[in-house]
């Protein structure tokens, strides 16, 4: 029987014929091809006097050809066809490429209709390679446009796409309850897929995107809300909270904790008590101290006799982490291990690996810092009761399951992230979390001072530096990816570090880390830059979390507009964590305009909401640092991010429908399928 899973190739041979090319976009199935909507649409609905074309629109005339004519162009090895065609108000050229036998089907006198896009300018416009039609005397409509492949066309997917409704239109389920469609006044799924791939007015496909965004928000939201209740229905452990020994913790710090910091870590310990497993996101700008949170929440696990496991994105980080509870713990007994590709270590002894994941299932260990190699290691707890992310989005849910506990109960769970996430992608997209939120940074931490350097102000900014490292500060160097097929964007970094090593600063000693060097190696070199060994370091992207280096007081970031705002103000934020005086040098040789919009708005803008606010509506919700990695953002085709009224309403209808989900099972059907988001169920 037909179903809209059916392959592409069962639609017509054409379909067959195109299916490998198809399948780059994305497009396998009937499915598939029926929810690929057009990108933009060519307004065709009415005819243009010619005229009044004007250059840049898109227009469809219908006259009468005058004279046509081909040659090969004198410049390059191509056709060009060059014609006239006049109506009742004037004449205008046209010209085509490479198509020579055109001279030949058409001929002076046929009536034509021409659309396409006007070129020229303000004293002449033509069209250039239109679309024309010898019989067509009405204006063509409004034409969708798609997202191409080599060798497919939009009028081809257009095609394919008419066939397949008409042929399996029947399968496309309504799974919005009647109810649902007359409270929010949508329009029917049907006749919105049909208008948003062929809009018989403007009017229509306004009515259409509405319908098809609704959907999108409702399903995402949905999502969030039945993670929600299948998280309700498990057993966690519920850890008994010690004040006593809490409060030693927080006497033995060398600082007061911070309002939010206390806030926080409440807010974390209380959803430790409960019986329902903890889904929250600790959410603070890079240096607002979410380590220490995550470790009281940590300690307070281990006091009760649990065990917690903190997975961090890089060995580095991971390393750090361990380090830095080691130290926070040292008096409380804690025994804590380090387990990445390259070290296993317990309490600061090296053990193998054997060794190593027998203390975790025996219990012997409380706290487990690692990178993913914890979740690929085949750990296994003997009483696991919290599981602790650090900047890890892709965490998914599959991943979680690997931290087990013998038991059967399933830790509580909580990430860490230096993402500001803008109001409305919060609600959003973490509509399944709980948020704590820390604002403030801890006291006395001067404003680090960001400056956009032109390039014939380089190298003022070098003899800054050498200054500055004269006085016993460190650099940080950013490399962007330049070269997509370096991914890891080795070459420019080592280009950089060969150029500052021998030429800049031949005197000083650079450092050089990027994602394809050994742990080790990585190890080596991050010491050396802790202990100072190495003045100025130059790093890929790998840097950007969370590690902390309190003497380094200069960010230095090439290809500065290669990078989205919030992504500066990471890196940005690994300098400014000691006594001295910051800087954070943007460097870029972009003459763009909104460019240097951006990068001021950074320099004059401390605050990572509004930072990535900025970017969500400049750049879009693909550009937003983190969500975008998340894959997040790519639930939303036609929805507007920053569409705060439909995003409520659409959460309301959302845990209306929580409840009442397994009544419409082609609701269910379609939450299922999105299978995005799914990092936090
Ligand atoms: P992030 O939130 O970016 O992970 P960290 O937890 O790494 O930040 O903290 C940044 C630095 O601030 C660390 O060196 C940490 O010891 C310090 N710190 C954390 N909390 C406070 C506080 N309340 N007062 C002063 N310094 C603090
Ligand atoms: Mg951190």
């Amino acid at each position: 029987m037909a179903a809209l899973s059916d392959k592409i190739g069962e639609l017509d041979p054409i379909a067959k014929k195109l299916s490998k090319k198809l399948q780059h976009l994305g497009i396998e199935t009937v499915e598939d091809l029926i929810f690929y909507y057009p990108h933009r649409y060519e307004d065709f609905s009415v005819l243009s006097e010619i005229s009044k074309l004007t250059a840049g629109q898109e227009a469809a005339v219908l006259g009468r050809l005058e004279l046509i004519a081909s040659r090969r162009s004198s410049r390059q090895r191509k056709y060009l066809t060059e014609a006239v065609i006049s109506d009742d108000s004037g004449s205008t050229k046209i010209i085509w490429f490479n198509q020579p036998w055109m001279a030949k089907t058409l001929k002076p006198g046929d009536r034509l209709l021409v659309y396409g896009k006007v070129a020229g300018d303000a004293f002449n416009v033509y069209f250039n390679s239109p679309n024309w039609q010898k019989t067509g005397s009405v204006a063509p409509g409004i034409l969708p446009v798609y997202s191409l492949t080599a060798g497919v066309t939009s009028k081809q997917i257009s095609s394919l796409v008419g066939l397949a409704l008409s042929k399996y239109g029947q399968y496309l389920k309504e799974f919005l309850s009647n109810q649902v469609i007359e409270d929010n006044k949508l329009k029917e799924l049907f006749w919105s897929i049909e208008q948003i791939h062929k809009p018989v007015s403007l009017n229509n496909l306004s009515l259409a995107r509405h319908r098809l965004s609704f959907d999108e928000l409702l399903l995402l939201q949905l999502k969030s809300q039945l993670s929600r209740r299948k998280l309700k229905e498990v057993k966690a452990p519920q850890i008994n909270f010690n004040e006593i020994k809490t409060k030693e913790l927080v006497n033995s710090l060398s600082f007061d904790l911070t309002i939010d910091q206390k806030r926080s870590a409440w807010e974390i310990i209380k959803d430790l008590g409960r019986p329902e497993p903890m889904n929250r996101l600790l959410e603070g700008d890079v240096g607002s101290g979410k380590t220490l949170v995550a470790i009281m929440a940590m300690h307070a696990t281990f006091v009760d006799g649990w065990q917690s496991a903190l997975m961090a994105p890089t060995e580095i980080l991971a390393t750090q982490h361990y380090r830095t509870i080691r130290k926070a713990l040292e008096s409380s007994g804690a025994r804590v291990g380090l387990l990445t590709s390259g070290q296993k270590i317990i309490n600061d002894i090296d053990v193998g690996k054997k060794d190593f994941l027998k203390a975790c299932s025996s219990g012997e260990i409380d706290i487990i810092v690692g990178t993913h190699s914890l979740i690929q290691s085949g750990i296994d707890f003997k009483k696991l009761a919290l599981v602790i992310v650090d900047e890890q989005h892709r965490f998914g849910v599959r991943q979680r399951q690997e931290l087990k506990n013998k038991g059967g109960l399933t830790p509580h769970f909580l990430s860490l992230t230096a993402t500001p996430i803008p109001r409305t992608m919060a609600l959003l997209a973490y509509g399944d979390l709980d948020i704590s939120l820390i604002k403030q940074l801890p006291k006395g931490r001067l404003p680090i001072i960001t400056k956009v350097v032109a390039p014939q102000h380089r190298v003022a900014a070098y003899d800054f530096i050498n200054k500055q490292v004269s006085g016993g500060r460190q650099v940080f160097v950013i490399c962007p990816l330049i070269d997509p097929s370096d991914k890891l964007g080795v070459k420019s970094v080592s280009e950089e570090h060969e150029k500052l090593d021998e030429e800049v600063f031949p005197h000083l000693s650079v450092g050089l880390l990027h994602g394809r060097l050994k742990p080790a190696e990585k190890e080596e070199i991050m010491n050396n830059f802790v202990s100072g060994k190495i003045k100025i370091l130059v790093a890929t992207s790998v840097i950007e979390v969370g590690v902390d280096v309190p003497n380094a007081t200069i960010m230095m970031i090439e290809g500065a507009e290669r990078f989205g705002l919030a992504q500066l103000h990471q890196f940005r934020g690994r300098v400014g964590r000691g006594e001295f005086q910051s800087y954070c040098f943007l460097f870029s040789d972009s003459s763009d305009e909104k460019t240097a919009k951006r990068l001021d708005f950074i320099s004059r803008n401390n605050d990572g909401f509004s930072l990535s606010e900025y970017d969500l509506q400049s750049r879009g919700s693909g550009n937003l640092y983190g969500v975008e990695q998340s894959g997040f953002a790519s639930g939303l085709k036609l929805a507007d991010i920053n569409n705060v009224e439909l995003i409520r309403q659409t959460s309301v209808v959302a845990k209306e429908l929580a409840g009442s989900v397994d009544d419409f099972p082609e609701l269910l059907e379609r939450v299922e399928k999105l299978g995005l988001v799914d990092h936090w169920e």
